[in-house]
């Protein structure tokens, strides 16, 4: 099906990335290992599946799974939820539980994730901030880090000393659509002791990304994610978990719910089953991701295109960004990982303006979950400087194919 030089191609990255791979197998077995040792100490049984609906009041199974998700996440308290849509909701209830009117945000890691600005209220989204944290009186500030590769602690530091009013410190673990380096667990860590220092002041960690692909996870008031991304292993159909300290958490589940219900309703409707199911296989689901960025790192760079990160260098998150220089490249690849996905592998992606985005974007992604981006998918803001996004891939063996399929269809016009 491909020709022999690309084989070749795909048989000397893999050769150089031997030893990349098996240190991440070493990961993905100490993770199962964490993984199943909650479920083992929590005595997880078939009647934790069982559903229910309503209010949903007494839902051990409900219960079992917030309490796993937060132990398996090295936190005190935690919640996962089929009522949480997406990541960027997770994020606003995790932003609107804590923050009250003349609070400060105080972003650490530069401009959050693009879906955020509206939530924020910040002042280039094209709504005009009606319900956003702004509305309400919550200020806003930001501290880059430097070079776009490092925290900025001595200005963190300097801005909790002088503005009281900082009640969070948010940082995003993630490079998600920027252009800079992804922070690793020791980086937030570092940074939670910071925090930590000044009383009254929460760290919240967007988690998006991030999850399994280290030894643990970051400590934080809140850390945060999507289940249709890597915690949900692929086998999540829909949800989002906030983990974290006991407060924090209680504070967060007013917000999920109301005041006086906090995480004590919620019908589960059948979902508590594929969320741990999820979490069982997000481990290996995560490492099977890992391994197909570093393949494409490996090959693209072969190809004399830039990759970030490089294909040898050690990841805290699933994604691989690629410099394809121009639009034509862009709309190329993304046909290509489209043509080489499970589902939809017929679709011709275009160019679109998506909810909360505020530029044009390409996707690609033929998901059995839709938008499921822990399955093999590829996101290009179609703006300078021309990078695409690669995240995801349920299985090595088809996110190599999707990648060699992206490759074709690049050569080949
Ligand atoms: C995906 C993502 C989000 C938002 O999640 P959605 O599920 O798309 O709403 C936020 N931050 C980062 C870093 C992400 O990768």
């Amino acid at each position: 099906m491909f020709s022999e030089k690309l084989l070749l191609l795909a048989k000397e990255s893999e050769k150089d990335l031997s030893e990349v791979f098996a240190e991440i197998d070493r990961i993905a077995f100490k993770n199962t290992e964490k993984v199943m040792s909650v479920f083992r100490e929590n005595r997880l049984s078939d009647r934790h599946f069982n559903s229910t609906c309503g209010y949903g009041y007494n839902d051990d199974g409900r219960d079992l799974c917030d309490k796993m998700f937060a132990e398996c996440f090295g936190a005190e308290a935690g919640f996962a939820r089929s009522q949480i849509i997406s990541g960027t909701h997770a994020l606003a209830i995790a932003l609107y539980g804590l923050l009250r009117p003349n609070d400060t945000l105080l972003s650490v890691s530069g401009k959050p994730y693009d879906t955020l600005d509206d939530v924020i209220g910040l002042g280039n989204s094209k709504d005009r901030g009606e319900g956003s944290l702004a509305e309400y009186g919550v200020k806003y500030r930001e501290i880059p880090l430097v070079d776009s590769k490092t925290l900025d602690l001595k200005s963190i530091r300097e801005a909790l000393n002088d503005d009281k009013s900082v009640k969070v410190v948010f940082v995003q673990r993630s490079k998600g659509y920027s252009d800079r380096r992804t922070l690793t667990v020791a980086e937030i860590n570092e940074l939670f002791a910071l925090v930590r220092e000044f009383e009254g002041v929460y760290l919240v960690v967007d988690n998006c990304y991030g999850e399994f692909t280290e030894l643990d996870e970051p400590k934080a008031d809140l850390l945060v994610g999507s289940l249709i991304k890597n915690a949900g292993g692929g086998i999540a159909e829909t949800g989002g978990y906030i983990v974290g300290t006991k407060r924090a958490v209680e504070l967060a589940s007013y917000r999920l719910t109301v005041p006086g219900i906090g995480l004590e309703a919620g019908a589960s409707m059948g979902t508590t089953k594929s969320m741990i199911k999820g979490l069982f296989f997000a481990p290996h689901v995560t490492a099977q991701a890992i391994k197909t960025a570093h393949f494409a790192s490996a090959m693209f760079e072969r190809l004399g295109f830039e990759c970030y990160p490089k294909p040898l260098e050690k990841r805290s998150d699933i994604i691989q960004t690629i410099r394809l220089y121009n639009a034509e490249n862009v709309l190329k690849f993304c046909r290509g990982i489209q043509k080489g996905s499970p589902v939809d592998s017929f679709v011709v992606p275009e160019g679109w303006e998506m909810p909360g985005y505020n530029d044009s974007v390409v996707m690609a992604a033929g998901a059995f979950t839709q938008g499921s981006s822990i399955e093999l998918s590829a996101d290009a803001p179609l703006r300078e400087p021309y990078l695409v996004y690669l995240q995801g891939g349920l299985t090595y063996e088809s996110g190599k194919l999707g990648i060699l399929t992206a490759i074709e269809e690049m050569l080949d016009k």
